[in-house]
């Protein structure tokens, strides 16, 4: 008999951004390296996190609070619901394997086409049988067919808005007419992940979209423009009855001190992500800018990433640039050959980016 179920045979383990160190290690590169492969905020965390990590270091003898009160409450004030609707997770994926252990096992889920790997792997580690609605042109998830693959046994609908690795979007009243019409039975799982990027003036958040439906969870993350993904905190926005649900699987103590505690602080803290944002767009300008130039195919981004069409495969490319120091993501989990990822680093390592990029190609 097999050790494992087969759902946990066939895994294929997350394939991580290369680390900086790693890169050095192996290629002994002993110039300045940038990485530009995890979506990460090139500002760092906002000074005000730092402190209150600082603050709290000698008291981590103790558990953490392990309802984060203070933390939840101020993301329940900031969104205007109730504390016992907001649930806090190890990173929002953390919030995702949850909803899949609770909600999925006897049932199916529906996800997009290139939406974000980690549904497959946490709805397959679950064991939930997953339908993958394939995409429209330019990777526009098709929100109407995801709405129909729903069936009497679909209780997990999972949508990343914008999405990660396209970089795409749903705009407000797509979003909303999906949210209404997709089966009452089902939860949608709204990931906004990159919420703060998205400026387009059509982009709206299903936070503000909780009366077209009752089952709606909502994730959102400190990682991304709250500059915080080594700490691992993020959270879910949900009806309390799910909230509730949540809280029985998930572990006492899932987030820390020092991540609660820099969270808190991170919030209160508009200017840092006001100006992420503002970095974030002239990046996205400058990388846009010298792509057009290379004639090389990208897709608008509403995120701090652009989805880059290679000449070649999107391997050689990733590898001749990681020669130069400049750490890109491949595609390959996603079976984009031709593609990489580029993540929106700072005006300077983005021009950097972009020479590199000219030389290999
Ligand atoms: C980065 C990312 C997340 C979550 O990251 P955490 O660090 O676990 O909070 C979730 N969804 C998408 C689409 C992402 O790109």
């Amino acid at each position: 008999m097999s050790l494992v179920r087969q759902n946990i045979a066939e895994l294929k383990p997350y394939q991580p951004g290369k680390p900086i160190e790693e890169l050095r290690r192996e290629l002994g590169i002993t110039g300045d390296i940038i990485k530009l492969a995890s979506n990460e905020n090139p500002l760092g965390p906002s000074p005000r996190a730092v402190d209150a990590i600082g603050a709290c270091a000698s008291g981590v003898n103790m558990y953490p609070d392990g309802g984060a009160f203070a933390l939840r409450s101020a993301i329940a004030e900031k969104h205007a619901v109730a504390r016992d609707e907001v649930v806090m997770g190890n990173g929002s994926n953390e919030v995702l394997t949850l909803l899949a252990r609770t909600f999925g096992p006897g049932h199916n889920a529906v996800i997009s086409e290139y939406a974000f790997i980690a549904y497959r792997l946490v709805l397959k580690a679950a064991d939930v049988q997953t339908r993958i609605v394939p995409t429209k042109p330019g990777f526009e998830q098709d929100l109407g067919a995801m709405a129909d693959a729903c069936d009497a046994e679909t209780q997990l609908l999972f949508l990343a808005n914008p999405n990660n690795p396209t970089g795409v979007y749903a705009p407000r009243d797509k979003l909303r007419d999906f949210l209404a019409r997709v089966p009452e039975h089902v939860i949608v799982v709204l990931d906004e992940a990159y919420v703060e990027y998205a400026q387009a003036n059509d982009y709206a958040s299903a936070l503000e979209m909780r009366d077209a439906r009752e089952r709606l969870v909502v994730c959102r993350t400190f990682s991304k423009c709250y500059g915080l993904a080594g700490l691992r905190t993020g959270y879910g926005v949900a009806p309390a009855p799910l909230i509730d649900y949540l809280n029985r699987v998930r572990e006492p103590f899932n987030t820390g001190v020092i991540g609660q505690a820099a969270a808190l602080a991170a919030l209160a803290d508009a200017d840092h992500l006001q100006r992420s944002v503002e970095v974030n767009e002239q990046s996205r300008a400058v990388l846009t800018r010298a792509l057009d130039e290379l004639g090389l195919e990208h897709i608008p981004s509403q995120t701090n990433f652009v989805l880059v069409k290679t000449p070649r495969p999107g391997v050689e490319v990733y590898e001749a640039m990681l020669r130069e120091g400049v750490i890109v993501r491949p595609l390959v989990p996603y079976a984009l050959h031709d593609w990489i990822r580029i993540s929106l680093g700072t005006v300077a390592e983005i021009e950097r980016c972009a020479a590199v990029l000219r030389n290999v190609l």
